[in-house]
């Protein structure tokens, strides 16, 4: 039997920002493994493949001039320049992920994120604040996939990024991944519950 209102049945559009080495793959894979029902939103990037990295599967790696090709064609959501090499979010699995009721998370930058919020006003942004810019400097020194250039360049831009915590819906700290990832999978569980998602799926009538 179908439930009257408990839940709305598309799904929903989750964007995660923050400085490079606050945590937001680690959350992501997270919120992954505990639900069937979320997928993560495989970017384009013209940036070059660290040795771990699989094809279709991190990212889809590809050149400028067929990023360039997909957004002349509209098939980019959103995209951004960062550090050098352009990051970007293919439209239509985004779009096939809700309609499927699949609630779709999305790693991007800040610039990113509000290029989203433009497009899809009810996406919900989630800032992810690391406890200290110490401890960001001390994770990415630790993951070692950067240069030293490469790595100062990131430290740079977290500073700026910071400043824009502001302009997002929620502010998750992730001094503890367990931490973190049950504040998100809260938020989660409200805003499924929002009457104005219950409205658009039909399932709440607003003409009373
Ligand atoms: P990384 O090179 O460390 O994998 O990613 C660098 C930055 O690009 C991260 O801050 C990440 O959030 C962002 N990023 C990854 N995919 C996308 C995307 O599709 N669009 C945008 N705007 N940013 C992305």
């Amino acid at each position: 039997m179908e439930s009257f209102a408990a839940h709305s049945q598309k799904g929903i559009m989750v964007v995660f920002s923050g400085p490079s080495g606050a945590g937001k793959n680690s959350i992501i894979s997270s919120l992954i493994e505990a639900d069937v029902n979320r997928v993560h939103s495989i970017s384009l990037t013209t940036r070059e493949p660290r040795p771990h990295e699989v094809n279709g599967v991190s990212y889809h790696f590809t050149t400028r001039e067929h990023f360039e090709t997909l957004i002349r064609h509209g098939d980019v959501l959103e995209y951004d320049e960062y550090c050098g090499s352009f990051y970007g979010t293919p439209r239509e699995p985004v779009f096939q992920y809700l309609n499927e009721g699949k609630d779709v998370l999305l790693d991007l930058t800040v610039a990113g994120a509000l290029q989203i919020r433009e497009k899809c006003p009810d996406a919900i942004l989630v800032f992810i604040m690391p406890p200290s810019i110490q401890e960001l400097v001390s994770r990415l020194s630790t993951r070692g996939t950067e240069s030293e250039d490469a790595l100062a360049h990131r430290v740079e831009t977290a500073k700026q990024e910071l400043r824009m915590a502001v302009k997002f819906d929620y502010c998750v700290e992730n001094a503890k991944l367990e931490d973190a990832v049950n504040d998100i999978t809260a938020i989660m569980r409200a805003e499924k519950c929002r009457v104005s998602r219950l409205c658009i799926d039909g399932r709440l009538d607003k003409t009373v």
